[in-house]
């Protein structure tokens, strides 16, 4: 079902100013990721995705708001949003003066980035592809979080992506992995999307000793000056870290 969620957003606190939509997609096929509690907005009918997705996009405001980027997620992989939706996202950034689109997706499409940056290139738009990581920890990331990316290394999702979303706070997780994980990322990625774990029905447990380790050390305050970070964390109601809220 289509929920009603907030589907704009513009960014001006990242180092990167964009504004986000969350557009309904098709459905996610993959589906077997144990965190995710997000994959149940979506839409069989490409009608009532367009017509909720095309709604979204006349928020975008581009050049008139001195933006430039476009993220756009959804609640699922970009390749599984209606590809007349994707060309109403590439209307948008024409008529709005968008430069760069950021399109997100799981691994298993990577074959298909190449079209989409044609696709978008034709007009003059560059793009960047953002790939849900979660963590390098092999046995979190496929044993407990199932994300369907075994014996992946880093370098094979370089090869295809800009950008990575890692995520914290889950049991099991601890600080010290949490730096290993960002190193990594900032050695092969351009930018890391790092989420604090907000807990989902029948998913992992949410290590909130872990999480507050996180935020009382000098490593986040080193994180938030980072400017290729962005941190989410929806469940920090109040906003009292400071840091960018995820849109779902
Ligand atoms: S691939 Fe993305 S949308 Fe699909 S289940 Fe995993 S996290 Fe959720």
């Amino acid at each position: 079902m289509i929920y009603d969620l907030i589907r704009y957003q513009f960014d001006e606190k990242s180092s990167l100013r964009r504004e986000n939509v969350l557009l309904v997609s098709l459905g996610c096929s993959y589906g077997k990721c144990t965190f995710c509690d997000y994959q149940d907005d979506k839409s069989s009918s490409v009608i009532a995705c367009d017509t909720v997705n095309k709604k979204v996009l006349g928020s975008v405001r581009g050049a008139e708001a001195g933006s430039s980027v476009l993220d756009v997620t959804c609640s699922a992989s970009y390749t599984e949003l209606p590809f007349t939706t994707m060309n109403y996202i590439r209307e948008t950034c024409v008529e709005k003066g968008i430069k760069t689109v950021i399109l997100e997706g799981h691994y298993i499409y990577r074959e298909a980035n190449k079209y989409y940056r044609d696709f978008f290139n034709e007009k003059g738009i560059a793009i960047m592809f953002r790939c849900g990581v979660e963590t390098f920890d092999e046995n979190i990331r496929e044993g407990l979080l199932r994300k369907g990316l075994p014996g992946v290394t880093p370098e094979d999702i370089a090869g295809y992506y800009d950008w990575i979303n890692l995520m914290y706070g889950m049991d099991c997780q601890t600080i010290t992995r949490l730096k290993e994980d960002i190193d990594i990322g900032l050695k092969y990625f351009k930018r890391i999307n790092l989420s604090i774990y907000t807990t989902v029905k029948n998913g992992p447990g949410r290590n909130e000793s872990a999480i507050k380790d996180f935020y009382d050390s000098s490593f986040y305050k080193e994180l938030k000056e980072n400017p290729a970070i962005d941190i989410f964390d929806e469940w920090d109601e109040n906003n009292g870290h400071n840091v960018g809220h995820d849109i779902y």
